[in-house]
This record gives C-alpha cells, sequence and structure tokens, in this order.
C-alpha cells in the first residue's frame, strides 16, 4: 500500500473539496494522509467570512466540510500560516504534493484620488468586518449617513446592497458579527447606489440574486429606463445570447414594473458610469463620476461628468489573492498550468482562476486538479509532515480545538435565537481553540 502525504493550504470550499476528492481516490493500494493548514483560528474560508450573514441556507454547505474533517486520514492545523510560519519550500519537501487553496482575499483597489478617505473601504474589508473575520474587527465603519455608493456591479455590490438597506431585524437573527450589529441598528441609511462601468447587459450579478433583492419588502429599486430600451435593442441583434445576460435584463424589467408601495429604501442601479475620484475632509463626501457610452460594443468614457453626494463608498470590484513567498500572482490569480504551478504544488479555487465562481465551481476544478496531481504521484517520499517543520511552540488550533470553538458559538447563539455569535477576537479565538 502506498501511503502519500498531502498538504492543503487553505481551509475554504476549494481545500475541502481538494480533500474530498483525494479520499475518494483512495484504493486499496492507495492512501492519502492529509494535513489541511488554515493560517485563520477557524476554517470554511469565505463561507464564513464572505457569504452573507442573511444567505445561512449557503452556508449548510459547511456539514459537508466537517464530513471531510471527520475522516481518519485528515487533520487540521489552524492558526498556521503559509508564508509565515511556514514556507513553501519547506512544505514541499516534507510532503509528497501540496495543493494552494489559500483563495482571493485582497480587495483591488479603484486606483483613484480619495480612495484613502475615511469610509470608503473595499467590498473585501466591508464584508470581512460584518462577518466576524479577526483582521478586520477594529474597521471604523460609519452608517450615520443617509447615501452610499457601490462601485462594481457584481454579486458581491448585491449583497453588500441588501445589508445596508434590510431591515435591522433582519439581521438581528443571523450570524452577523455582534461589533457590526451594533453599527447596523444605528444606520441612517436610506439610499444605496450602484454604480457599474458597464452597460446593463454586462451586468455580473446573477438574475437570481437581483430577483431575491426586489421581493425585499420596504425597498424601492430604480434602474434607468432608457438604458435599459437601449441594451435589449443591443442584444436583439446577438446570435446565440448567454441566457444569463438574457435573464438579468428580465430581472430588471421587473423592476420597472414594481408597484408603488410606500418605500422606507432606495437602491438606483446606475451602469456606464467609471469614478474618477472620491472628495471629502478627511472622511468621504462626494464622488465625482465620468458618463460612459457603448460604441461598437465597446465601453468608453465621455468628457461629461457628474457627482454624487455619499458618506460611504465600497469598492466591489473584485479580489486578488495574497502574495507569500513562493509564488507569483499575475492577472489576479496565482500563476499556474491548469492547477500545476512547479515540481509537486497544484492550486484550486479562487488563487487558481481568480475571484470567479460560487461554492460549487471550486468542486469540479478541485477535482480535475486533483486528477492531474494523482497522474504525476511517484513512490511515497516517506517524509515527515508539517511536524518537521513547524516552531515546537507553535500554537496550533485542530479539528477537535476547532470544534471546541464552533460548539462555544452555536451555544451562545441559541440562546439569542441566532445561528451562533462568532467570536472575533484572535486571543480569545486561540484560547478557546488550545484549550
Ligand atoms: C462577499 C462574498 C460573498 C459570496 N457569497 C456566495 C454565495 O452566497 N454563494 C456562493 O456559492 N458563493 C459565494 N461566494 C463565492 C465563494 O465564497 C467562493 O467561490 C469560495 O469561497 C472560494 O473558495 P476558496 O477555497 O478558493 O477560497 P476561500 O473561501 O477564500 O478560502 C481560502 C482560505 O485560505 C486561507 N488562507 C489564505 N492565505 C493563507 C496562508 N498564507 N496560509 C494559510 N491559509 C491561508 C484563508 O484564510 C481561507 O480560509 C461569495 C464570495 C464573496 C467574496
Amino acid at each position: 500500500m502506498d501511503i502519500y502525504r498531502i498538504a492543503i493550504v487553505g481551509a475554504g470550499p476549494a481545500g475541502y473539496f481538494a480533500a474530498q476528492s483525494l479520499f475518494k481516490a483512495q484504493s486499496t493500494d492507495r492512501t492519502f494522509l492529509i494535513d489541511m493548514i488554515e493560517r485563520l483560528p477557524t476554517p470554511w474560508g469565505l463561507v464564513r467570512s464572505g457569504v452573507a450573514p442573511d444567505h445561512q441556507k449557503i452556508k449548510t454547505v459547511s456539514k459537508v466540510f466537517e464530513n471531510i474533517a471527520k475522516q481518519d486520514n485528515f487533520r487540521l492545523f489552524a492558526n498556521t500560516e503559509l508564508g509565515k510560519d511556514i514556507s513553501l519550500k519547506d512544505l514541499s519537501e516534507v510532503y509528497d504534493a501540496v495543493i494552494l487553496a489559500t483563495g482571493a482575499s485582497g480587495g483591488k483597489k479603484l486606483g483613484i484620488k480619495g480612495e484613502e478617505l475615511q469610509n470608503s473601504f473595499s467590498a473585501a474589508e466591508f464584508v470581512s468586518w460584518y462577518n466576524a473575520h479577526p483582521d478586520f474587527t477594529n474597521l471604523k465603519v460609519n452608517l450615520e449617513t443617509e447615501t452610499a455608493i457601490i462601485i462594481g456591479s457584481g454579486n458581491v455590490a448585491i449583497d453588500v446592497a441588501r445589508m445596508l438597506l434590510i431591515d435591522y431585524e433582519k439581521l438581528e437573527i443571523t450570524d452577523i458579527a455582534q461589533h457590526a450589529l451594533s453599527i447596523f441598528k444605528g444606520s441612517k441609511i436610506r439610499e444605496v447606489i450602484i454604480c457599474g462601468r458597464r452597460a446593463p447587459e454586462n451586468a455580473a450579478f446573477t438574475s437570481v440574486e437581483l430577483r431575491n433583492l426586489i421581493k425585499l419588502e420596504n425597498i424601492e429599486i430604480s434602474v434607468s429606463h432608457n438604458q435599459l430600451k437601449e441594451s435589449n435593442l443591443r442584444i436583439s441583434k446577438v446570435k446565440d445570447l448567454d441566457r444569463e445576460v438574457e435573464n438579468n435584463l428580465h430581472a430588471m424589467s421587473m423592476v420597472l414594473n414594481q408597484s408603488s408601495k410606500s418605500f422606507k429604501r432606495k437602491l438606483e442601479i446606475k451602469f456606464l458610469v467609471t469614478p474618477l475620484e472620491i472628495k471629502g475632509v478627511n472622511h468621504v463626501e462626494e464622488v465625482i463620476f465620468a458618463i460612459n457610452k457603448v460604441n461598437d460594443g465597446k465601453v468608453e468614457i465621455t468628457n461629461e461628468f457628474f457627482s454624487l453626494k455619499a458618506g460611504l463608498v465600497i469598492s466591489a470590484i473584485g479580489y486578488e489573492p495574497i502574495e507569500y513567498q513562493g509564488i507569483e500572482i499575475k492577472n489576479g490569480r496565482i500563476e499556474n498550468i491548469a492547477g500545476h504551478i512547479k515540481d509537486n504544488i497544484y492550486v484550486v479555487g479562487w488563487a487558481k482562476r481568480g475571484s470567479v465562481g460560487v461554492i460549487g465551481t471550486n468542486k469540479s476544478d478541485a477535482t480535475d486538479v486533483v486528477d492531474l496531481l494523482i497522474k504525476a504521484l511517484k513512490v511515497p517520499k516517506k517524509v515527515t509532515g508539517i511536524e518537521g517543520v513547524l516552531q515546537s511552540n507553535h500554537k496550533i488550533i485542530n479539528q477537535i480545538g476547532w470544534e471546541k470553538i464552533n460548539a462555544s458559538e452555536v451555544i451562545s447563539g441559541e440562546l439569542s435565537g441566532k445561528p451562533r455569535i462568532k467570536e472575533s477576537d484572535w486571543n480569545r479565538l486561540i484560547n478557546l481553540g488550545t484549550t
């Protein structure tokens, strides 16, 4: 029987799905011992720190992750960061293969003047803050302003808009971070404006997300009637139109047909605009935009400008991997060929493809990379695994430690009618998971 030691770095969906594929590929001749290494004290990646608190059903995929983690040949090493506590070179030497599943957690920058003003955030920061990611507990978010601008028109933009507009009572019964809940309670936001650079037919959000938003009471949604008309005209000339484009435009036209109830809050989706500058003294006060036009299918910036007053700006224009020693990032992903980086090192998930695809996308993707990895396996190396390279006094949170954190959060949640109350302090998490 060949016994291979595999390190998976990153305990998000892609990492768990890679472990699942490896376990499925075991046979009477071949076994895999899997060590999953995670920088945070908690696993589950963006399922814990990205997926919106009011989307609890989606988070039930964590049950699949926990079943994978319960397998005999699986060990979790949380609170262990690649590039800080261990190097990629060391890992590659003490394992038969290494799979990087480190995601893409850095928010892409707009690169415009004023982006550094107070109350201007990337969605990567803002979402992590309301989801209790321990790196973002102290983010200074101020919701005591009437208008928020979101730059970008993908699903993350829709998530953030919904979080800003939803009734506070609906958030109270979720696993939103306690520190964020109290800020949302005092929110004065009445209007959110989503600003997309391209035309309605290019919107990156999915129609399901928009339709769910339309169903919410108390929120009036608007899009430009003329822009939609022009989009429909343009797509009428396209052969083999993508179904999702058609669905999206249909969902947007439903917005125009909303009955005029008395709405508490407003969401406007503005297309064909480019932010040029965020203005304000210390904190965000106004955003200057250029108007874009579609010329021969291409989006072009014009010489027409306008400005919007707002006290909060969130840029949701995508995520990119955070660099650590031993990898190269190009075009928003770790450089790789079909998931192979070099030697015995592979990559899966958002780190491999960039920030595209839903949780399920990472499953088929991980299976393909694992197939490639298995084909390249030779005789097992007879290696030590992580114990050989980690400092002896390093505080590891193993599966049992994580289960303690998990149980403690769920129990405190039950007492207040929530799925869990997340711990968001690094030291308290480490104490909970190591004692
Ligand atoms: C705001 C937001 C909302 C979303 N909502 C949905 C949704 O509702 N439904 C849906 O299907 N999809 C949703 N997605 C997409 C989904 O979250 C991703 O497809 C998925 O999480 C990508 O998985 P991953 O494992 O590649 O990355 P991640 O989930 O980011 O996991 C990467 C893991 O690696 C760890 N890590 C990073 N660097 C290191 C290091 N150096 N050492 C050790 N560990 C490290 C991270 O801490 C993290 O735990 C959402 C994404 C975002 C950003």
